[in-house]
Formats: structure tokens, C-alpha cells, sequence
């Protein structure tokens, strides 16, 4: 994921734990076979220890590693595709289905960002298991997913399930940099798909005591972009100021964008989001949220929900500088001073229409506003009843009763490219953690072996009855 943690686990951390009180475990889990249980954690720890950082030349080592698995666990061999050359690698496996219905995608990511064995208390990349934990960069983040995923396939080709529809394995290499993996994959298999589901999004929220208190279900991404504004002029020695300074027009710019707010919206998504916590939460902020998800108008609900850093991003867009530059000498009239905006664009709008708003608002047309790269805008999935029941089923066989809450995340994952070639594509990992424990992208990255009974038993709920 590019990074931001899923907006509702760390906004919730504190909340939902108080939230979403601890719910009685009724019914004994549905048990998981103790072999499946130690394949699951063989593959991940295997993974782990290969270090797909981009650039290092292992993405190969990674998807041939997962080719063989699956052949030997009777993928046939031109049903298992790797593509692309160097680390811009991806790997494509299909199960095959009796053809009745669109496949189901199924999308991971084999890449990690970057670990220096100098900055960790171990090696990054050998996998340590110790007080419940398994350690090393892309433990979360996201090898615990890809195993999953895997071990799943496996044990329902083991099995010997028949799915009426194809169920096509996704795994990109470049999900942490550029995307262009995920972009090749998304125009290869994103025309003719049902769903998506991916184990790099969503969620189990555990409070400090370690029992769970919700899972989410990831269901959009907003925009990330990067806006640069810039300001050019003659310069000039700086004892003879004259009427204008790039310097001082740029700052009056970021004044302006700094104390605007974007319309306050709502979707799908966010309304069942605030609906959910609202009711939990009580007090202002709980009765906020449900007065805004009745009406995103109300302007003393949003503003008591924008006022927290929290919840801000889940009300609407959000666009703030980030970075400055500007002058050359100190004895210089500046010629050119420029500012980068970060924009966090709520699904459905367009990242030229947020461009087009900030070059208004700083009323300069010497001015120029550029948007940075290419940043692609995807719409919201709708909350399906066949996949929101999927769930309920799949987190009842480990947590019966278990609040279930939409959620929107503030950074993006492989999902955006299928969203945008129009795959409803939703974050479903299995894993539970303490929002404490979560360090994906930092040191020490750990994420917990008891999740992985939970995890798998949801995802073969979900790949069962949603491609059956
Ligand atoms: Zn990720």
C-alpha cells in the first residue's frame, strides 16, 4: 500500500477498542486443519525471507517460488503465468471454474518497501517467529496476505472444488513504487471480471487486551495526488523591490488553499462507516457523525468532524502543502518560488476538477498549477449484499457477531486500477492486530500467527460462495 495505514484502524485505534465493545466468542471457531495452519506459515516465513524490494532482482525469486506451489498443487502449468522482465514482475495463476459466471480476481502484491539490516534489531529478511509474532519486512505489509491467499488456493485444490467461475490469482511487483505491473495486470484481466478481492486492505481491529472489537472492509480509496504551483518573476537585485515577489504571491496562494475547505461528501461507504461508529461512539462527535451521514450538509456536523484530524479525511477532499521552494541568493529578488500541494481525493471526483478549484481560489493566473505524474481517480465499490454476506459468514466462523463496518482508506492499493476499469474490488484481509503492532513500512515489522486461522477461514468463505 502507498502509505497511509487504512483509515479507520489507526482513526479508530482508541475509539473502536471503547467502540465496539469486545464481543463474547459464542460458537468454537470453525477449526482449521493443523496442516494447512503450518503450510500457511511455512509459505509465509519462505516469503518473507526472499527481499522483494524493487530493484534488488529477487521478484523473480518470489513469483517462481509461488509458480511452483501452485503447480505442484495442480495449477496446470500454462493456467500459472509470470510476465514482465526484471522486478517489474507479475504473476497471473487461474483456477479454472466451469465457465457459468465472470471470473473473481484475487490481488496481492509480492514487492516491500525498503529495510536496512542497520536500522532493524534482526535482519529484515530472515523470518523470526517469537512471543506469538512473526518478524521481518513484509510480515504485514504484505506477505501474511499473499500466504494466505495461496494456502487457500491449495487447500481447495487439494479439496478438489469446482467453482463455477474462474478464480484468477493476481500478484503485482511493483505495488510500493511505480504500479505499472498492476496496470498491465488491471488491462489484462480488469475487462471481464466480477469482483475483486484483495488481501492488501480491510481489517481486524484488536483492542489492548488483544480481543477483537471490529473488522473492516475496504470498499474505496481516495485520489492521492500531487499538486505543484508555481511562481515565476523578473527577480532582481533585492535592494529595488518592485510591486510583485514570487515569494510573497506564492505565499498568499498557500494561504488561500490552507484555509479552504473542499464540499463536504459522503458515499455509500462512509455514511455506513459513520453510521456504524456514530451509534457507538455517542456524545458530539458520535451525534456528528450520524447527523452528517443523514446529511453531509450540515455544516456544524462537519465542521465538529473536520475539526479532528481522525476523521477529516473520510468528510470529503483534502488538499494541503507539503513542500516549498523558492529564491536563489539572498541578495536576489526570487525569480521563481514553488509549493507542492497533497491532495487526498474523495472517490468520484476528478483530480483536474480539485486542479482546477485550487488555481481559482489562488486567483493568479501568472500562476501555474500542474498536476505531478498521473494520478488515476477510482469511484467507491458498492457495499454488495452477496459480498457483505460472504463476510459476515467467513468473520462469524471466528468471531460470531463481530461488528462489520464499511471503510475508505486514504491511501491506495492494486484495488485503484481495477476500481477504475470498473471491478467492484474490496480490502478483506483477515488480520486482526492491535493497532500498536502495526508497522508495515517501519521497523521491526510483525504481524501475529493467531490471525492466520481467522484469515484463512474468511478467505475461503469468500472465494467459495462468492465464485460458486
Ligand atoms: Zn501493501
Amino acid at each position: 500500500m502507498r502509505r497511509a495505514r487504512p483509515l479507520t484502524i489507526s482513526l479508530l485505534a482508541g475509539a473502536a477498542v471503547a467502540l465496539f465493545a469486545a464481543q463474547p466468542t459464542l460458537a468454537a471457531p470453525t477449526p482449521i486443519d493443523p496442516a494447512q495452519h503450518r503450510q500457511m506459515l511455512d509459505i509465509w516465513k519462505k516469503m518473507i525471507s526472499i527481499p522483494t524490494v524493487h530493484g534488488r532482482g529477487q521478484m523473480a525469486a518470489m513469483a517462481n517460488y509461488v509458480a511452483g506451489l501452485l503447480r505442484e498443487g495442480g495449477f496446470a502449468a500454462e493456467d500459472v503465468r509470470i510476465e514482465g522482465s526484471g522486478d517489474d514482475l507479475s504473476l497471473a495463476a487461474r483456477y479454472r471454474g466451469t465457465g457459468k459466471g465472470k471470473p473473481i480476481l484475487l490481488s496481492g502484491h509480492m514487492d516491500v518497501v525498503e529495510a536496512r539490516p542497520s536500522d532493524w534489531t534482526r535482519d529484515p529478511f530472515v523470518p523470526v517467529e517469537e512471543n506469538g509474532f512473526v518478524y521481518g519486512r513484509g510480515a504485514l505489509d504484505m506477505k501474511f496476505g499473499d500466504a494466505v491467499l495461496v494456502s487457500t488456493l491449495l487447500k481447495l485444490k487439494a479439496e478438489g472444488f469446482r467453482p463455477s467461475r474462474d478464480i484468477i490469482l493476481l500478484l503485482s511487483g511493483d505495488e510500493e513504487t511505480a504500479m505499472a505491473t498492476t496496470a498491465r495486470l488491471a488491462e489484462q484481466y480488469g475487462g471481464n471480471a466480477e469482483l475483486l478481492l484483495n488481501a492488501d486492505g480491510g481489517g481486524g481491529l484488536l483492542d489492548k487486551q488483544g480481543k477483537p472489537v471490529a473488522f473492516y472492509v475496504q470498499g474505496g480509496e481516495k485520489t492521492y495526488a500531487d499538486i505543484e504551483i508555481s511562481v515565476t518573476n523578473p527577480g532582481g537585485h533585492s535592494s529595488r523591490p518592485g510591486a510583485t515577489n514570487a515569494i510573497a504571491d506564492l505565499a498568499r496562494a498557500i494561504d488561500r488553499i490552507a484555509a479552504y475547505r473542499f464540499p463536504a461528501q459522503t458515499n455509500e461507504i462512509t455514511r455506513a462507516f459513520f453510521k456504524a461508529t456514530g451509534k457507538q461512539i455517542g456524545g458530539a462527535t458520535g451525534a456528528a457523525m450520524l447527523r452528517f451521514a443523514d446529511d453531509p450538509g450540515d455544516a456544524d456536523a462537519a465542521a465538529t468532524l473536520r475539526a479532528d484530524p481522525e476523521y477529516v479525511g473520510i468528510t470529503g477532499t483534502t488538499c494541503v502543502p507539503t513542500m516549498l521552494n523558492g529564491g536563489h541568493a539572498l541578495n536576489a529578488l526570487p525569480q521563481k518560488a514553488t509549493v507542492s500541494v497533497n491532495c487526498r481525493i474523495f472517490p468520484g471526483v476528478s483530480v483536474e476538477n480539485v486542479r482546477e478549484t485550487l488555481a481559482r481560489l489562488i486567483e493568479n493566473p501568472e500562476a501555474t498549477v500542474t498536476i505531478l505524474d498521473h494520478p488515476l481517480a477510482s469511484d467507491a465499490s458498492p457495499l454488495r449484499p452477496d459480498l457483505m454476506k460472504a463476510v459476515r459468514k467467513g468473520i462469524d466462523q471466528s468471531f460470531p457477531g463481530l461488528p462489520i463496518v464499511p471503510q475508505m482508506a486514504a491511501g491506495a492499493t492494486d484495488s485503484l486500477y481495477f476500481r477504475a476499469k470498473g471491478v467492484p474490488s474490496y480490502g478483506v484481509l483477515g488480520m486482526f492486530i492491535k493497532p500498536d503492532d502495526d508497522f508495515s513500512h517501519g521497523l521491526n515489522e510483525r504481524a501475529p500467527v493467531a490471525s492466520i486461522d481467522p484469515a484463512l477461514r474468511l478467505m475461503k468463505t469468500l472465494i467459495v460462495d462468492l465464485s460458486r
